[in-house]
């Protein structure tokens, strides 16, 4: 029997101001504020889907305003099954930085084949004068998304609810296919287990 686990973790990561916790009011909430606020206490939000017949519980976390200092603490990225990286196409730095998020979940997170975890670009706020405004290029970001082994890219405004449930589906489904490969992974310990525990009864 399959050891499925509908409890899936996607972790939101970026520099703080991108938008982060305006994606996740406007799929999880359909809300979205003009006003800016720092994340205070609240450390995931959950949001129930039904994808190819099974109940998944998507559970989303935001960083709480310490992406500024870069310690988010082991906690926030034990066991992600996908992890969001946002930047905002009209702040350069913002993307500069994205290799550093990129590295610093790998390190943190330590996933088991980091070359297979999937990660997702989202570029935010593309509503922003009409993306007059905007400094990166959809071909720039998707160039850094190929030399990072092919993450995909999504453009989104949270403000105008452009992109959000398809980037989030995405987000879902890749996190689903991360969590076939666990199972898979895990089916494997019992087996080998219960081979060590007859071997051990048989010697004593
Ligand atoms: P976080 O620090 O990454 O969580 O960013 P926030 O979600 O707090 O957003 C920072 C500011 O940008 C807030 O004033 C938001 O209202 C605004 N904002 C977020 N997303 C968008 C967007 O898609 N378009 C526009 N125009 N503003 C946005
Ligand atoms: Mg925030």
């Amino acid at each position: 029997m399959s050891r499925r686990r509908s409890l899936l973790k996607v972790i939101v990561l970026g520099d703080s101001g991108v938008g982060k916790t305006s994606l996740m009011n406007q799929y999880v909430h359909k809300r979205f504020s003009q006003q800016y606020k720092a994340t205070i206490g609240a450390d995931f939000v959950t949001k129930e889907l039904l994808i190819d017949d099974r109940l998944v519980t998507l559970q989303i976390w935001d960083t709480a305003g310490q992406e500024r200092f870069q310690s988010l603490g082991v906690a926030f990225y034990r066991g992600a099954d996908c992890c969001v990286l946002v930047y905002d196409v009209n702040v350069v730095r913002s993307f500069d930085n994205l290799v550093n998020w990129h590295k610093e979940f790998l390190k943190q997170a330590n996933p088991s084949n980091p070359k297979t975890f999937p990660f997702i670009l989202l570029g935010n706020k593309i509503d922003i004068d009409g993306g007059s405004s905007r400094v990166v290029s959809e071909s720039k970001a998707k160039d850094w998304c190929s030399s990072k082994g092919n993450i995909p890219y999504f453009e989104t405004s949270a403000r105008e609810d452009i992109n959000v449930d398809a980037a989030f589906l995405y987000i879902s489904r890749s996190a689903i296919a991360n969590d076939h490969e666990q199972d898979i992974y895990f089916q494997g310990i019992p087996d080998a287990v219960s081979e060590t525990e007859q071997h051990g009864g048989c010697s004593c």
